[in-house]
């Protein structure tokens, strides 16, 4: 028997959520006992405090969590978030996700998640820069290209990985592009890796509405959240011929039922920032626009926010999880017992963006790079076969997607740690 001591450390909603998750797999596959905790808590944790001058030279600190949950499958893997909201609790869940999902779709990665209390739009550019290097440096003993290979998350990007990566580079006194992902191209950032995530959801989606026999030209969609992830699923969305019929940010929704025009949503957001003011649809709450009508509903903003209060409410056909964690635990089953809603689940749904990490990180280390058409390739082929393998776990177990998911992400971390033993 196995006895850990589980301190109140990561102790949050978010937490417990993936717990919950984690403890409902372990039972569906009979996972032993004795490998139970080591495959489901968190294997490190790093907290720092981070001065940073600010552009009117008083000084702020901020606090910054980097969690290692898996690291017995291949180099931790995860993203950075700077967000004024994070909390350990947060991260930790967000790492464990990342262990299922790089395990699920067969990268040679554990899993990790990264992050800054913070609002990023509060800062200046050189602000967030003096943020983004700070980190860096206080992670360094830390992290590695064989260790640990961050990458963006809400609230960080190209530029924010650029920093990072000169960060480290300067430190051990050679370019060392291996050290994070999602770099801007002309520094050893893929092809396609900005868009991967967005355009692996939308291929996913289009799988299943062929599945469904809904043509694409039928289907209509509802995104919530417009950043990377949601915006360029929402481009590639478009580009396949579904109609995107409503779209929001933290700041505002908008609906339209004859289709939102993506390409001056971008533009508008490109000058503006946010969507707020946009003129391409009636204003709609972000609560109304969860329970549109719609073939397509694709949360892509944060967790948590299909609930057991507006579950029973959903009037889609689809649910493709762009965000990390959208669904409660509860919210989860009466989704289950509905039986009206297919649910593409996060690991498998948004893996795009960890995938197209991966090919950055090969390239990297190879010194030897593709084409955006080889990476697409590349992405589709091991999302189909990704999709295949859920889908066949589904079916054997009888489990709903998402616990076919899990399962098949959690058993392999188990199976290796099982592999390896313990040591000493
Ligand atoms: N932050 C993204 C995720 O949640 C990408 C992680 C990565 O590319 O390492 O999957």
């Amino acid at each position: 028997m196995s006895k850990v001591i589980v301190s109140s450390l990561y102790d949050s909603d978010v937490f417990r959520m993936a717990c919950r998750q984690f403890d409902k797999a372990a039972d569906a596959i009979n996972l032993p006992e004795s490998i139970r905790d080591r495959t489901k808590y968190p294997r490190r944790t790093f907290a720092v405090a981070l001065p940073i001058r600010r552009d009117d030279g008083s000084i702020t600190v901020f606090e910054g969590y980097r969690v290692q949950h898996n690291l017995t499958t291949g180099p931790a893997k995860g993203g950075i978030r700077f967000h004024q909201h994070v909390t350990l609790g947060e991260v930790a869940a967000l790492a464990m996700w990342m262990s299922w999902k790089t395990s699920l779709v067969g990268l040679p990665y554990g899993g990790a998640k990264g992050g800054v209390i913070v609002d990023p739009n509060q800062l200046s550019l050189g602000e967030l820069e003096r943020l983004s290097r700070r980190y860096m440096q206080e992670l360094i003993p830390f992290i590695g290209p064989h260790v640990d290979v961050p990458a963006p998350d809400v609230g960080t990007n190209e530029k924010v990985m650029a920093w990072m990566m000169d960060t480290y580079s300067n430190h051990v006194g050679h370019i060392v592009p291996g050290i994070v992902t999602g770099k801007p191209i002309s520094i050893g950032g893929s092809q396609g890796r900005r868009e991967a995530t967005g355009a692996g959801i939308a291929y996913l989606i289009t799988k299943y509405l062929a599945d469904l026999k809904i043509p694409v030209r039928k289907a209509t969609v509802a995104i919530q959240g417009f950043g990377n992830v949601g915006s360029e699923a929402a481009v590639a969305l478009d580009h396949y011929g579904l109609k995107i019929i409503a779209i929001s940010d933290h700041t505002a929704a908008f609906y339209n039922p004859k289709g939102i025009n993506i390409k001056k949503a971008l533009a508008f957001v490109r000058s503006q920032r946010v969507l707020k003011d946009f003129d391409g649809g009636e204003e709609i709450t972000n609560a109304e626009l969860l329970e549109l009508k719609c073939t397509v509903l694709a949360p892509c903003a944060l967790e948590r926010v299909i609930t057991p209060e507006n579950a029973p409410k959903l009037k889609c056909r689809i649910i493709a999880e762009g965000a990390n964690g959208p669904t409660t635990f509860q919210a989860d089953r009466i989704i289950e017992e509905r039986e009206d809603i297919e649910l593409i689940p996060d690991v498998l749904c948004n893996s795009g963006g960890v995938i197209v990490s991966y090919f950055e990180w090969c390239q990297n280390l190879q010194n030897f790079y593709w084409t955006r058409e080889e990476v697409l390739t590349k992405l589709f082929a091991i999302l189909d076969r990704a999709k295949d393998s859920v889908e066949f776990q589904k079916r054997k177990f009888k489990f709903s997607r998402r616990l076919a998911a899990l399962t098949l992400g959690i058993q392999r971390v188990a199976d290796a740690k099982i592999a390896r033993g313990l040591f000493p």
